[in-house]
């Protein structure tokens, strides 16, 4: 595919970047190889907006993959971070700040009764599986095809679907022994989950999935999914791990458990907790973190975790979520929601916009999308003509079918009015594709 506009500073970066990086990026998704063309390489991000390398704008949907919550450079936690980072950058000791955002996650989400601070979604995930395994003394992992948890070597198993299907590994580096403790189900299908605990009694220590999973696309839990993994879990003696480092503080004060209140033995956070710094946390019933180092015997340590500046943006991030700042981006993402919709319909596109609260993303088919099978059958030639038909006109989407899209508290009316004057175009773009 060819396209119309062009990137040469951002081409030149990109150039450089190949030399020195693998693929030129440091995380694969930002190479735009699922659209094709140029990454944008970003040099500021205000409010709802990022200027590109070659001085172009763009509303942004990605929102540094859901971190940026408030937008970019929020006044408030930029004060806060400098105010930080005057007093040193990282002193390997306890500190003030680490504590209070710890009491910040642990007031805001009821479940949590003890939290460890690390510094990505990966760690705390990796960590708390660890955790898991070592208080319940069993090895195996539940996880579903299509949540992403993260690059832990032993959640890098989504292949394989119908019930208990061993995983096995989806990139070469993880072992067939690691990814053999892991077992991948379809998403939404209790009775494959309880197929597996049938299957291996007293072997399974855990099931992970994403409280709400955004990382297919935007697949909400089916009524009583959550619920239901929650009572299989205890009743088979296993704990229930809900991932909310994409959901966690942004589809409501606290995550997706103020959405739909299961309660988890464990939860993780990453994302929005950090202000675009690297903070992430697991945490959960007190009697199972107890079992963390120093206070008991299951390892994990990390030598910039509650990192001062990391913690001082979350915590002022945090702060600033209140009731109101939720009211206003779930209108924004309702609003977005209806006008992708109403622009995709007039061009006669079939699609579905599938919404978790805030989180949304457009499926390019009008069959239901319940699993990973599901979100994989959508005409994705057709995102990626609407992808390069927004980027043109000014507007940052996911550079991929299968991510959710991210709106801000500083999503105003101009920035959604660029989006609305983006969609007719993409929308005939997406219309007029062939695959
Ligand atoms: N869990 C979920 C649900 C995620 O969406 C992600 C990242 O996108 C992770 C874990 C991993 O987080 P990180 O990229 O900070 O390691």
């Amino acid at each position: 595919m060819a396209y119309s506009y062009e990137a040469p500073v951002s081409q030149s970066l990109f150039d450089r970047a190949s030399v020195v990086t693998p693929g030129g990026v440091n995380s694969p998704v930002r190479a735009f190889r699922a659209v094709g063309g140029t990454p944008r390489f970003m040099v500021s991000g205000a409010g709802p907006y990022l200027t590109d390398a070659d001085g172009r704008e763009y509303v942004d949907l990605v929102c540094s993959w859901g971190p940026m919550i408030l937008g970019h450079s929020h006044p408030e936690v930029i004060a806060a971070v400098q105010e930080a980072v005057s007093r040193g950058t990282s002193f390997g000791t306890p500190g003030e700040g680490e504590v209070t955002l710890a009491e910040e996650i642990v007031a805001r989400i009821e479940p949590v009764e003890q939290v460890r601070l690390v510094s990505s979604g990966t760690e705390a995930t990796m960590s708390a599986i660890r955790l898991a395994r070592g208080f319940t003394g069993r090895a195996k992992v539940v996880k579903f095809a299509g949540c992403y948890h993260g690059h832990v070597d032993a959640l890098l198993a989504a292949a394989g679907s119908g019930v208990a299907t061993f995983g096995l590994p989806d990139t070469p580096g993880v072992t067939g022994a690691t990814a053999g403790d892991t077992v991948v189900l379809p998403y939404n299908d209790l009775d494959a989950v309880r197929a597996a605990f049938a299957a291996h009694p007293g072997e399974i220590a855990c099931v992970i999935t994403e409280a709400s999973p955004g990382n297919m696309g935007v697949v909400p839990p089916a009524d009583g999914f959550n619920a239901g993994l929650k009572e299989l879990c205890a009743a088979n003696g296993a704990l229930y791990i809900s991932d909310e480092v994409m959901t966690g503080f942004r589809t409501s004060k606290a995550g997706w458990y103020g959405v739909d209140g299961v309660r988890p033995d464990l939860m993780t956070f990453g994302k929005v907790m950090g202000g675009g710094f690297p903070a992430a946390a697991f945490g959960g019933r007190g009697d199972v973190m107890a079992h963390l180092a120093p206070a008991g015997p299951v390892y994990q340590a990390g030598t910039l975790s509650g990192n001062p500046i990391a913690t001082a943006a979350g915590l002022a991030q945090l702060r600033l979520l209140d009731d109101a700042a939720y009211a206003k981006i779930d209108a924004v993402s309702a609003e977005l929601r209806s006008l992708v919709g109403e622009a995709l319909t007039k061009e006669g596109v079939a699609h579905t916009v599938s919404a978790a609260s805030n989180m949304f993303s457009v499926f390019f088919t009008d069959r239901p999308v319940r699993d990973y099978e599901d979100a994989k059958k959508q005409d994705v030639f057709r995102f990626t003509a609407f992808f390069h038909s927004m980027l043109e006109q000014g507007v940052y989407l996911p550079p991929s079918a299968f991510e959710s899209w991210f709106v801000s508290t500083a999503h105003d009316e101009r920035a959604v009015e660029r989006i609305a004057a983006a969609l007719p175009a993409a929308a005939r773009a997406a219309s007029e594709a062939t695959a």
